[in-house]
């Protein structure tokens, strides 16, 4: 059954649903599902486009399209940091859809360190529990070295020379090459669709009203003609990412500030030279089901770093470059089949905050020096893994830095950047609305939002602080949590 927008109902349609969720990302698809599997009655309304039509023949387009902000949100240091780039989905299926697809375990350490801090009732056995459950409603495999990803190949093999600690990324997928990534609209969201649950894209939900701490209704904005129309249930669920979910109760008045509660990762983007052509993936086509990296470098995954080829099609890399000069960009477009492109991903020490400014999210963020350090391992580590003869030279994201030739120039770098200068970008933000243990929590361990007896919390925004790994099944392990753990509630 194809998802529906609201042109498929009559204007006078007085909707009247149990439970409401907004956002149909990894969040909200699995409270929907969740709530289904309760036989509890639900829809879904998602202000962003259906993904089954659409034109996949520029990458550019659709990262316009499929993207907020048209593609990167900024996040703005208040205290002389770089502006960091972030990046989140906004269409069916959320960023599940435009995502790389690994899943990932947050490791027991950090679990028993939030469970210690009082930050979830969640023990890890239980936490644990709930993941294997998603392993058995989505496919998660790892999968196969194909002729596109020999950047892939050359980690593993560099890797290995140096005896860092290197494996197999698992993803959403069936392992079978060619085959769709199991993101949320291939699973829960056609599971709900066929049963008759309604997902509605192109919906904004643009205002809660509520009376004695309660939430009524909503208004919601068919962005196809905006018109305007009402929504009354009994339950709400925000799942607007951790973004747009403190963004939308501020924008309501709903809360009044969120901390610094805003974790995420940093993705330190680095490109790369190679005196052989080694990249053949000749595609010009946006495809998020094909996969990104075959393997994680986990030498250092202890202190929160991770290193995973990028997207190795040349817009991917024209993009990340677009700060180097004309000849640089150029000579990438000549020899295209000599660059690749790898991410090194920090968990970040940095804290952010989100208002809304104009009617839009703002985000800043305070800068943490050890991020510094962080950056400049980073520099350091990749040169002693990639410098060798087979390299000519490394870009770094440090405007101005130009070519890096050698371990020793890399070296130079990394004592001498300035922070300013640095051009990240992050896809990975969480916990911005997430349980404290004080008097100032937004929330309660259930997602439930202070003051209102039936608003509840359940996307990225909730999870008790920065995983250090890729979120998704973190996201979607504490949705489960508490929607099973509201279940006799509603
Ligand atoms: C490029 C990229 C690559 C990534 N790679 C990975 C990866 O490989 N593995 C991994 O684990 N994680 C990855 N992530 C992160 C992961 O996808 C997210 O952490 C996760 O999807 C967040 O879930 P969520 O439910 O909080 O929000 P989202 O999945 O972002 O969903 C929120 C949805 O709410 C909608 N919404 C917002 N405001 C409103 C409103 N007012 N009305 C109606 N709808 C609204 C948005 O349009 C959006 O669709 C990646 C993310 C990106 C962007």
């Amino acid at each position: 059954m194809p998802f529906k927008n609201l042109n498929s109902f009559d204007d006078s349609n007085d909707f009247n649903i149990e439970n409401i969720i907004i956002g149909s990302g990894a969040g909200g698809s699995t409270t929907a599902f969740e709530l289904f599997k309760q036989k509890k009655e639900c829809i879904i309304l998602e202000d962003g486009p259906n993904v089954n039509d659409l034109d996949f023949s520029n990458i550019g387009k659709n990262i316009i399209k499929l993207y907020k902000n048209n593609g990167a949100t900024p996040l703005i240091s208040n205290n002389g940091g770089p502006i960091i780039g972030y990046g989140q989905g906004s269409c069916v299926g959320g960023s599940t859809y435009v995502n790389a697809g690994y899943f990932s375990n947050t490791p027991e350490w950090i679990f028993n360190k939030w469970f210690k801090e009082n930050k979830t009732i969640l023990k890890f056995d239980h936490f644990s529990n709930l993941i294997d459950e998603i392993k058995s409603e989505i496919k998660v495999n790892t999968d196969q070295l194909t002729s596109v990803d020999n950047d892939s190949k050359i980690l593993f093999e560099k890797s290995k020379k140096l005896n860092w600690q290197i494996e197999k990324c698992e993803r959403y997928s069936s392992g079978i090459v060619g085959e769709e990534k199991q993101n949320m609209n291939k699973t829960y969201l056609s599971y709900l669709s066929e049963n008759g649950v309604n997902i509605l894209h192109d919906t904004r939900v643009l205002k809660i009203n509520t009376q004695n701490g309660e939430a009524k209704s909503l208004i919601v904005e068919n962005r196809l003609n905006l018109k305007k129309y009402k929504f009354k249930f009994k339950n709400l669920f925000i799942c607007c990412g951790p973004i747009n979910t403190p963004f939308l109760l501020q924008k309501n008045r709903l809360i009044d500030n969120n901390e610094n509660n805003f974790e995420f990762h940093i993705n330190f983007k680095i490109i790369l030279k190679f005196k052989k052509p080694i990249n053949f993936n000749k595609s010009f086509k946006y495809n998020p089901d094909h996969p990104v990296s075959i393997y994680f470098m986990r030498e250092f995954e202890k202190e929160g770093a991770l290193l995973s080829a990028a997207n190795s099609e040349l817009p991917y890399i024209l993009a990340t470059a677009s700060h180097f000069s004309d000849e640089i960009k150029k000579d990438i477009i000549k020899n295209h089949e000599h660059y690749g492109m790898y991410i090194y991903q920090i968990k970040s020490n940095s804290h952010g905050q989100i208002k809304s400014f104009l009617n839009n999210p703002y985000v800043s963020y305070s800068f943490d020096e050890k991020d510094t350090l962080e950056i400049k391992k980073a520099i350091e580590r990749t040169s002693k893994l990639f410098f060798d003869d087979d390299v000519d030279f490394i870009l770094y994201p440090v405007e101005n830095s130009g070519h890096i030739k050698s371990q020793k120039e890399a070296m130079n770098l990394s004592q001498n950047f300035q922070k300013k200068k640095l051009h990240l970008v992050s896809v990975h933000g969480m916990s911005s609305m997430r349980y404290a243990p004080n008097k100032n929590s937004l929330t309660d361990f259930n997602g439930k939002l202070k003051d209102f007896k039936n608003i509840f919390i359940t996307d990225a925004s909730i999870i008790p602080g920065n995983t250090g790994e890729s979120p998704q099944a973190t996201i979607m392990a504490f949705s489960k949590f508490i929607t099973k753990n509201l279940s006799n509630s509603l």
